[in-house]
């Protein structure tokens, strides 16, 4: 591993800064940080911590000794100054006296002793960055020192690597005990460059920022060149029998690692999923599946992502996806048990109290294919799944090196319930359609945009299909969420089969669909051209039908039910004159909606549809609303607003129809109007 502190970038940061008042010093602590926090290897979202011991001015100016610590869950990678918030030094080393103080008086002090009371909390480390007397202190969870510590004589490992410039400090809980043990042992031992945490992680001082750093790095070289010498290699191939895609696998593992709603009939909790292959990961898989299996965390702070174990499923072998199915059904089931029981069990042992988190697993590793991270929104899925793949290499190298060894169950289990790290998830309240996949077509369109933002917007995963790529690309942007763009032809089945296989490889699966692309044809019904009929049946009928298919084939592999959403005109019901080619076809789909409700409501899924009229969209352009309005006399506010209720229909009116019939669980083969009020087209 290499310093990547450039002379230069460190010179033009604190120049930088100088002309925002930040201190040479500071502004060199986030530079560092950010450097530490850019590199996987040494750090993961969020993990690790920085610090600076320097002076502040209080609100009456005096001048005050304080710690700029990390805020708790900040990023390193991109850390500002008001991440680091200040905090009054002495009444956090008077704590010193003091054997065990419980977290919620220790917060307490915490918060009381911020130069500005609204700053966010300081990290969960924050007492052994107090204790150090050092002024810079970096602390990560870089992989080659964590393979290395990892291990039943990780202290002897240690001390042969590092000598004295790293103290070794036994596995404690990360927060005030591990603080009081960390500084008993440094002062014995008087350390150099900083201390190995056991079993967790690493911590350097020093003077300045560089000096900190560039012990980080050469300690972290030491753990590396240590491994390189002395790592055994696997002979792996990872050549074996093909496996199924991704695009049929992750439906399968998606739907296993749901579970029921005890409370709500048809509701469930649903994951999404993020997938990682390569190289590294299957011969890992290959090298130390049974290893793996066994779970452990290789550092306390990645159990709030990953839980302590994955889940290992067999190989996917092509051709024999039933088995796989099966097989992965009971393997979940049996994870859930696990979890319960480990909850149930250590719960107990710290006198109950503790609210169990869902018991569904966060890494499926699958041999010969690679491993999913799973989390109840895609970025959350894509968090799990980088720390599995740097789980696999530490233990991994581990192996290679002696034996790994993680925490115990019971260490784990303080961790994960740890009140202070679940804070880092955030105090989150699920969004109604969090965990879920939708997909809309013509989502470049008023109608496909607006409904692509009311779903995101509720907490769904969103896949835009459109002929126009970058227009759908277009509407993805600020809609919240993990949008996904992708060039769809409805009119074209490989195009819909490539579209939906991209979905499930993507984001695990699908759940609701609204199939909303289509286009106007008109024409005197006697004497309209059949070309004419059929492009718009090839649309507005056959398209619908296309992205159904492809969307119930890989429902019923998850086996979670789902909901399909069409979008029929009220041509459906109500035709215009001369508008036949339309209409006919919409009256078509209507009927196919009707179809799939009747034919799948026993495997849960639902299908509904939307009756709108006289929205402002690309089938109906300004242009044809001026025209229109002009035929009949109207000014075309009043033409727009030609209803029972007189006002005017949105596309924003649309998308929450269809948001409506998404959590509508007890609804199916239903249409909802969304016209204003047409007697003519009202369905009974
Ligand atoms: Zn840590």
């Amino acid at each position: 591993m290499k310093s990547r502190w450039v002379e230069s970038e460190a010179a033009d940061v604190v120049a930088r800064g100088a002309e925002t008042g930040l201190e040479p010093d500071l502004a060199l602590r986030l530079y560092t940080t950010r450097l530490l926090g850019s590199d996987s290897k040494l750090v993961l979202h969020g993990g690790g911590n920085t610090s600076l011991k320097t002076f502040a001015r209080d609100r009456l100016a005096q001048k005050i000794e304080v710690l700029r610590i990390k805020a708790s869950g900040a990023d390193m990678a991109t850390i500002e100054a008001r991440d680091l918030p200040a905090v009054r030094l002495a009444p956090l080393r008077d704590l010193r006296a003091v054997e065990t103080i419980a977290d919620e008086d220790l917060l307490a002090i915490e918060r009381a002793n911020l130069i500005d009371p609204a700053a966010p909390n300081p990290s969960v480390e924050v007492m052994l960055h107090a204790f150090l007397p050092h002024t810079f202190i970096d602390h990560t969870h870089a992989g080659a020192i964590l393979s290395v510590i990892d291990q039943p004589d990780g202290e002897k490992k240690c001390a042969e690597i590092f000598g004295g410039r790293l103290a070794f400090v036994p596995y404690f809980m990360p927060g005030f005990g591990l603080a009081r043990r960390a500084i008993a042992i440094f002062e014995q031992q008087r350390p150099s460059d900083g201390l190995t945490l056991g079993k967790h992680g690493i911590v350097t001082f020093g003077d300045s920022a560089r000096q900190t750093y560039e012990r980080m790095i050469d300690m972290v070289s030491l753990a590396e060149d240590f491994i390189a010498r002395n790592g055994r290699l696997y002979a792996v191939t990872t050549a074996g029998r093909q496996p199924e895609p991704v695009a049929a696998v992750a439906p399968i593992v998606r739907g296993a690692c749901s579970q029921q709603d005890e409370m709500v009939e048809g509701a469930w909790r649903r994951l999404v999923l993020d997938f990682r292959g390569g190289e590294p990961v299957l011969s890992a898989l290959q090298a130390h599946s049974s290893r793996l299996a066994e779970g452990g965390v290789v550092t306390p702070d990645h159990a709030i992502r990953t839980k302590n174990w994955p889940l290992l499923l067999p190989h996917p072998a092509a051709g024999k996806l039933e088995g796989f199915a099966q097989a992965t059904r009971e393997a979940a089931r049996a994870f859930v048990i696990h979890y319960r029981n480990y909850f149930a069990s250590h719960n107990e042992r710290v006198g109950g109290g503790k609210h169990e988190l869902d018991p569904l697993p966060r890494v499926a590793l699958v041999p010969g294919l690679g491993l999913f991270g799973l989390g109840r929104s895609k970025r959350d899925a894509v968090i799990a799944a980088d720390i599995a793949e740097e789980w696999i290499a530490v233990v991994g190298d581990a192996e290679r090196i002696g034996q790994f060894e993680s925490i115990s169950e019971a260490d784990m289990f303080d961790c994960e319930y740890w009140p202070l790290e679940q804070a880092k998830l955030g105090m989150r309240k699920d969004l109604p359609l969090a965990g879920q996949i939708l997909a809309v077509t013509g989502a470049a369109g008023a109608i496909g945009a607006a409904t692509a933002k009311a779903f995101a917007q509720a907490g769904a995963e969103v896949a835009l299909l459109d002929l126009d790529v970058a227009a759908a690309r277009e509407r993805a942007t600020g809609i919240g969420g993990s949008p996904l763009a992708i060039a769809c032809d409805v009119t074209d089945a490989g195009s819909v089969c490539a579209a939906f296989a991209e979905i499930a490889t993507h984001f695990g699966g699908i759940d609701v669909v609204v199939s909303n692309a289509g286009a106007a044809w008109q024409g005197r019904i006697g004497e309209v051209e059949e070309e004419i009929l059929r492009k718009s049946f090839e649309l507005n009928f056959y398209g619908h039908q296309r992205v159904a298919q492809a969307a119930v084939k890989i429902m019923l592999a998850q086996g979670t039910g789902g909901c399909l959403l069409f979008n029929v005109s009220k041509q459906a019901v109500n035709p215009g004159p001369n508008f036949g080619p339309y209409g006919i076809a919409k009256a078509a789909l209507l009927a196919l909606m009707r179809q799939y409700a009747l034919d799948y409501g026993a495997d849960g899924i639902r299908s509904n549809a939307v009756n709108a009229d006289r929205i402002r969209s690309g089938l109906l352009t300004e242009e044809m609303i001026a025209s229109r309005a002009k035929a009949r006399g109207l000014s075309e506010k009043d033409y727009m607003r030609g209803n029972l209720l007189g006002r005017e229909v949105t596309a924003d009116d649309v998308a929450r129809a269809f948001l409506h019939q998404a959590l509508a669980l007890k609804t199916t083969a239903d249409v909802t109007t969304v016209d204003g009020g047409n007697i003519a087209a009202a369905m009974r």
